[in-house]
């Protein structure tokens, strides 16, 4: 005998007893608009990206939030990892307000090599395995989009279960020294920098850091390095001294004049944060150099000249 064929709706609001959980799962399993079928919302709060645990995953007539329901007679996880385990780690990441939204599949400087980076990070991220992880940096000039980049791959990584933290360098040592300032002999900050799955690092090398800033940073950086734990960051700086030589051939030398203001930038990452911390990151990381204009001067250029339309 054939069962008369039941609208979504009905199913949802008068669940016939047998049919729900076989035939409609997890509202996970349906990929609702409200979540995409992730289980969790984003939002800005404050600086920060808050993650929200989402009403379709609360409501499920299948698992009723539980995120386990009974298949063959035994209990099995709708989702893993769970979309609440998801969110925490999200929130506890402290990813900026600002990247809140950031996606590898959305990135759209394309100016210069953004396909074939974002391409690698999809590969990298797909592949990276916290039984033996490797780390990251990646390299470029400021404003071509790797903040968004870094931000993307946290999130990634949230959402396979790895625990993440994301700070800025500059921030970063500020908040270890404040926490040496308080408690010389076990700094919460430089232990929980430690703890974590995987560290965001962004704008590596940025500021003007004392020795004894590094030393502290050394400590992190050794701290992770001997539990096998790798860091993923971002910087300015070049990896090597030469490889702007390389790149920009003859323009270096009009843009290195003495005096310029940008000189700094080519400093090297080696001498930003000393020898031993270097030596460390590069041996446990693979190195991405990522290419184009800086969106920010594109976005300005925009602003300028409002009559001239979406430049192609
Ligand atoms: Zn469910
Ligand atoms: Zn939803």
């Amino acid at each position: 005998m054939e069962r008369p064929v039941r609208s979504l709706k009905t199913e949802l609001f008068s669940p016939t007893r047998t049919s729900i959980p076989q035939q409609l799962g997890c509202a996970l399993q349906q990929k609702r608009s409200c979540c995409d079928g992730i289980g969790y919302r984003l939002k800005a709060n404050g600086s920060l990206t808050q993650a929200i645990v989402c009403e379709c995953v609360m409501e499920c007539q299948s698992c009723f939030g539980l995120n386990r329901r009974m298949v063959d007679g035994v209990s099995k996880p709708c989702h893993t990892p769970a979309p609440s385990r998801v969110a925490s780690l999200i929130n506890a990441a402290c990813l900026p307000a600002r990247y809140c939204t950031a996606k590898l599949s959305s990135f759209t400087n394309f100016s210069g090599n953004g396909n074939e980076v974002v391409q690698r990070l999809s590969q990298w991220t797909r592949e990276f395995d916290i039984e033996n992880p490797k780390g990251l940096i990646l390299g470029g000039n400021v404003g071509v989009g790797k903040t968004y980049l870094l931000a993307a791959v946290a999130k990634t990584f949230a959402n396979k279960g790895i625990s993440v933290r994301f700070v800025d360098f500059f921030q970063l040592l500020l908040e270890l020294k404040a926490g040496y300032a308080q408690d010389k002999n076990d700094s919460r900050v430089l232990n929980e920098a430690i703890a974590v799955d995987v560290l965001f690092i962004d704008e590596l090398g940025k500021g003007r850091n004392s020795d004894w800033e590094l030393s502290i940073l050394d400590q992190l950086v050794m701290g992770r390095y001997n539990q096998n734990k790798v860091m993923i960051a971002s910087t300015n700086y070049d990896f090597k001294p030469s490889d702007r030589v390389q790149m920009t051939n003859g323009s270096l030398d009009n843009e290195k004049r003495p005096g310029s203001f940008e000189l700094d930038r080519f400093e090297s990452l080696e001498q930003r944060i000393g020898a031993r911390i270097y030596s460390r990151l590069i041996e446990s990381s693979d190195l991405i150099e990522l290419t184009g204009e800086d969106f920010r001067k594109r976005n300005l250029q925009e602003k300028i000249q409002p009559t001239r339309g979406v430049r192609r």
